[in-house]
């Protein structure tokens, strides 16, 4: 497989290309999907009367649940062609796993490939690995294969131990690492208090995973800022998932992740499930290209964002999309303002005096959202306090319930044993 390319190609041309892709898609579920053949019968849909991407509003939406109900029914292949089963990370729910052929583990490797050239990698390049490559993580492998691919080398270290990431980074002298962006600033904390000069160091770029570093309007957030003022290197932003086995990724403009045009579909949709505008947050809604064990057409993947699709200044003409705004399941209704956790975090990682953080949203009495914020700060005395409320009161318009917490107490809440990822929200809406 080798498409180096397409997403320079006119938009026509990468149209016409998705349109066929689609079709092969489409032929394929019928004759191997017990899932989509049933709902293809179900809805008296004849597969070979869909010719444009306008057509596809034809078919019903798949959601979270119909994979985790019937996980065996999305299988398009007989199990011994299975080479791995991956899962999410159960952020919300039970998770699903997904089952991957060889020759989806080639397409992954393909996209990640494609992900480590838009974000200017090289066969030049020493990927540091800052994350786990086992637990079923599908990002793992896949930044291992992509990697291989494009010839670059790996350094595989694993999550955490800053100590141990910066000896290693002194060492073998990576350019690029690959991490989440508040384990960066773990690293930057550990450099200072280490006396480490972190801008002599080998390393020149970070591919982010798993956290936003741009607020909507794509200028740095207050985790972007403090990496990029600390420590002299190009940030570039992912978004990927288990389901859609893609990645979006950042090019050096920094203006929204490009998509692999040859891999996915992707529809921006409102509450009624209605194309929304460019510009417009909606739910991303994916039909996965060229996957053999469990492709998905028109799921619903829960994430919020917007899509834009102006040419972008490195000359690919593929539609991009900006930092993930919340799950739409997290949407939180409070006091008559709409707020996704995210930009609670946002707005936390700003206040020097907050150590750590978990937000907690339950309903109260009355059946509206009620949001609760377990701070840890070094110094819970009442001029922090107060700064801390005066500043959430200033920029929510609205007060949360404040708790302070020790920092075991903080840990505690974010970490547990059937999770891969920290907690930093726990809801408990009914
Ligand atoms: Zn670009």
């Amino acid at each position: 497989m080798n498409f180096t390319g397409t997403a320079y190609q006119p938009v026509d041309t990468i149209r016409q290309m998705q349109e066929e892709k689609l079709q092969q898609l489409l032929t394929y579920l019928k004759n191997h999907s017990p899932f989509y053949k049933k709902l293809f019968e179900q809805h008296n849909i004849h597969v070979s009367a869909i010719k444009t991407l306008e057509d596809l509003t034809l078919f019903p939406l798949t959601a979270k649940e119909d994979i985790q109900k019937q996980n065996e029914d999305f299988l398009c292949v007989d199990k011994k062609q299975i080479i791995e089963y991956t899962s999410t990370s159960g952020t919300l729910g039970s998770p699903v796993s997904i089952a991957l052929t060889e020759n989806d583990l080639q397409r992954l490797a393909y996209n990640e490939y494609n992900s480590f050239i838009t974000a200017d990698g090289s066969a030049d390049d020493i990927y540091q690995l800052m994350l786990t490559l086992d637990r079923q993580f599908m990002a793992g492998i896949a930044y291992h294969m992509g990697i291989r691919k494009l010839g670059g080398s790996i350094i595989r270290v694993g999550p955490g131990v800053p100590a141990l990431q910066w000896e290693i980074i002194q060492r073998q002298k990576p350019t690029i690492i690959v991490a989440v962006p508040s384990f960066i600033l773990k690293l930057i904390q550990y450099a200072k208090e280490h006396a480490i000069d972190i801008n002599k160091t080998s390393v020149k770029k970070a591919v982010c995973i798993g956290e936003n570093i741009r607020n909507p309007d794509l200028s740095l957030n207050i985790l972007g800022k403090k990496i990029t003022e600390a420590w002299n290197i190009q940030l570039y932003s992912t978004y990927a998932s288990t389901e859609m086995q893609t990645a979006f990724t950042e090019c050096s403009a920094g203006c929204g992740g490009h998509l692999n045009p040859e891999l996915l579909i992707v529809e921006v949709l409102d509450e009624n499930n209605k194309p929304v505008a460019a510009n417009t947050p909606g739910e991303i809604t994916i039909t996965t290209l060229g996957v053999e064990g469990m492709p998905l057409l028109r799921y619903k993947t829960g994430d919020v964002c917007m899509y834009f699709n102006e040419p972008c200044t490195c000359g690919r003409n593929t539609l991009r999309l900006s930092p993930i705004l919340g799950r739409k399941k997290q949407m939180i209704k409070f006091k008559g303002t709409t707020i996704y956790p995210s930009a609670l975090f946002d707005l936390l990682n700003e206040i020097n005096e907050v150590n750590d953080y978990v937000v907690e949203v339950s309903t109260n009495d009355v059946g509206l959202d009620e949001i609760l914020l377990h701070l840890y700060v070094a110094d819970a005395n009442s001029e922090n306090d107060y700064r801390i409320r005066s500043y959430l009161q200033a920029r929510l318009r609205v007060s949360p319930f404040v708790k302070y917490v020790s920092e075991d107490e903080i840990k505690k809440m974010q970490f547990s044993e059937a999770s891969r990822k920290i907690t930093r929200f726990i809801d408990k809406r009914i």
